[in-house]
């Protein structure tokens, strides 16, 4: 019974076998732990950047969220990790032209960046063109960055400023995730039908593969599992940054 049970392997074959089982499957609920264990409910504030150069170092993950003034930004990320302080950071006075880095957890590996946002018209020209610098290049060249969510009241959808920021990450063949906050302001209806007609304009301009919508509301917590799912995946060690995937296809 025991001879056929191994069958021509010899006992030690057999337990160096066993110990590689042993192993993968240490790894793999090691990766499945890493995923479920991302909270958001931790999360501190780290960095506020001015630039590229002085962004943290590239390692771990980060998702940035981007938005016009007023999209409802800072009620989102509030909701999103419980912290009703956090978000505040970055409309200090000084910090709202900046990268605001949060991170999740003790070793900032996963962080959370909030892009700034503006109001065009209350914008000089001039630091409109260099914020604009800044952003792209964060956009382009970030290593570590593993998709962008771009925030939209619901009733003004893909505005000027949504549109660029989102030109510029299916350029980068960034992950985008569209957030129609403030759903809460349009009945039920009428909101699921300006999702079906953002997700038809994805279509039709064939960025549906790279960039998902959801409706959103801070005020009544609509959709806030259904981010915290998406956020955990990008953040997830598993899947690669837009520029890793772009390294492994070069090599
Ligand atoms: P930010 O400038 O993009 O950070 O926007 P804020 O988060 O400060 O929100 C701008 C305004 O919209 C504030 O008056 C918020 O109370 C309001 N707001 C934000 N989210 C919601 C929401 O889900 N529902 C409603 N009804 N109002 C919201």
């Amino acid at each position: 019974m025991r001879a056929k049970l191994y069958n021509g392997l010899t006992r030690s074959k057999v337990a160096a076998l066993y110990t590689l089982a042993r192993t993968l499957y240490t790894k793999a609920r090691k990766s499945n732990c890493t995923m479920s264990e991302i909270s958001f409910q931790n999360a501190q504030f780290l960095i506020s950047a001015p630039s590229l150069q002085q962004c943290p170092p590239e390692t771990g993950r980060e998702v940035a969220f981007a938005g016009r003034s007023n999209a409802g930004k800072s009620s989102a990320i509030n909701k999103l990790t419980g912290n009703g302080k956090l978000a505040r950071t970055s409309k200090t006075p000084g910090r709202t032209q900046l990268i605001n880095f949060f991170r999740l957890d003790a070793e900032s590996n996963k962080r959370l960046v909030d892009l700034p946002g503006y109001g065009f018209a209350k914008v000089p020209l001039k630091v409109k063109q260099t914020w604009q610098r800044h952003l792209s290049e964060y956009l382009y060249k970030r290593k570590t960055l593993a998709g962008l969510v771009i925030l939209m009241d619901i009733r003004h959808p893909l505005q000027e400023f949504d549109t660029m920021m989102l030109n510029w990450a299916v350029e980068a063949e960034m992950a985008v995730h569209l957030l129609l906050t403030k759903s809460d302001k349009l009945k039920q209806g009428a909101a699921k039908n300006i999702l079906l007609e953002v997700q038809k304009t994805l279509r039709q301009s064939q960025i549906d593969d790279l960039v998902s919508c959801q409706l959103f509301s801070a005020t009544k917590g609509t959709g806030v599992e259904e981010l915290k799912r998406l956020l955990k995946d990008w953040l997830s060690d598993a899947q690669p940054t837009a520029s890793q995937a772009c390294q492994q296809q070069d090599a």
